[in-house]
């Protein structure tokens, strides 16, 4: 552990871990510290919540890197002379980096419970680089969340990187938080999980499946995820008492909402994509879908129905004891996907 001191006198605690390495929630951790006197206590949810007055503003940012949040992109020459042969689903296309990179950065907004209105995309990539694809699928996300892009930059870099800033509005008492739920309160999940992670997989030709369509649904989970906007808005109005969506896995994101509200978990139920596993379902991450909590005295399900939106799966609930992590009744490994330097 390493101990430094800043400028205010805020005394920052950088826990450097075995190897030297130093793990993605630590380093937040540390960062956080570091801001707090000035305004960064926001740090740590999904998105941040500026006070403008009579509104606020839901901002949150997130970077896709070509072979760390997607595999290599086949390039579009290497692509036209394949579509001649048909088109292997498991190659990424530029479309499909362009797209994952916004629905990536909305689904933290769509996780305090507020619609995304605006990104912005800083993009840049290697010479050769088919920018304007990249863009078709920037487009295509944004035409399907209803989205503008209104602004961004661009370089050249040594792989294809994409930052995306997504921005909402809403009214004072509206977002969502993460740290805010309460004893007693159930845990509710938009959609079964581990398709994504089951869909890098196969991807990777790890796995093989004979069915060619659960294939490619499972290889899209991966390439194109989609932010549950309209379910996220929705659970909020039902009454949500805190809200985080899956981009390092279950487990992990389960253990944020226990933390920030020192409570503990009892999961009865993980569902799990039809091809995937337990393993993808709990650690896999990158499904983003939504965990709720609400009062166990509601049901979601009709209005979710109503809606036209497939009705939420109740997994679990919050329990009173701090270092509860418990599936039916047995311990669960907080694990998941950390970056680490
Ligand atoms: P998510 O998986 O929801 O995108 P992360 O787990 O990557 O979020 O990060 C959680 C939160 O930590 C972010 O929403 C943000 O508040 C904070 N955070 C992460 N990286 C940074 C950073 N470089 N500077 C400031 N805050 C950060
Ligand atoms: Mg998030």
């Amino acid at each position: 552990m390493e101990i430094s001191r800043g400028p205010d006198e805020v005394v920052y605690v950088v826990v450097v871990e075995q190897n030297y390495q130093l793990a993605e929630f630590t380093l937040i951790k540390a960062i956080k510290d570091m801001f707090i006197a000035r305004g960064g206590s926001q740090i740590g949810d999904d998105a941040a919540i500026l006070d403008l007055g009579d509104q606020l503003l839901v901002v949150s940012s997130d970077l896709t890197i070509e072979g760390v949040h997607l595999p290599a992109i086949t390039p579009s020459k290497a692509r036209t002379d394949d579509f001649d042969q048909g088109f292997d689903l498991s190659k990424i296309t530029e479309r499909d980096f362009g797209f994952k990179s916004v629905t990536t950065a909305i689904s933290d907004i769509a996780a305090m419970g507020i619609e995304p209105r605006w990104v912005t995309l800083s993009l840049c990539g290697p010479a050769g680089s088919d920018l304007l694809e990249v863009m078709e699928g920037v487009r295509e996300a944004c035409v399907q969340f209803d989205c503008d892009l209104v602004g961004g930059d661009l370089s050249v870099s040594p792989v294809l990187t994409a930052n995306v800033t997504a921005i909402g509005t809403c009214k004072p008492n509206e977002p969502v938080f993460r740290n805010t739920c309460s004893v007693g309160d159930a845990i509710w999940v938009t959609g079964p999980l581990g398709g994504a992670s089951c869909g890098l997989r196969l991807i990777n030709k790890e796995i093989e499946i004979e069915n060619d369509a659960l294939v490619g649904e499972l290889i899209n989970r991966q390439k194109r995820p989609v932010p549950r906007v309209k379910e996220a808005v929705l659970a909020r109005l039902i009454g949500a008492s805190s809200m985080i969506d899956i981009s390092d896995g279950l487990a992990t994101e389960l253990d944020h909402l226990a933390n920030g509200a020192n409570a503990g978990i009892s999961i009865e139920d993980v569902p799990i994509h039809d091809g995937a596993n337990i393993d993808d379902a709990l650690y896999g991450g990158e499904d983003y879908e939504i965990i709720f909590t609400l009062d166990p005295n509601l049901d979601p399900a009709d209005q979710f129905e109503k809606a036209g939106l497939r009705p939420p799966i109740k997994i679990g609930v919050i329990v009173g004891e701090p270092d509860c992590r418990k599936i039916r009744g047995r311990d669960f490994l907080v694990g998941g996907f950390q970056a680490k330097w």
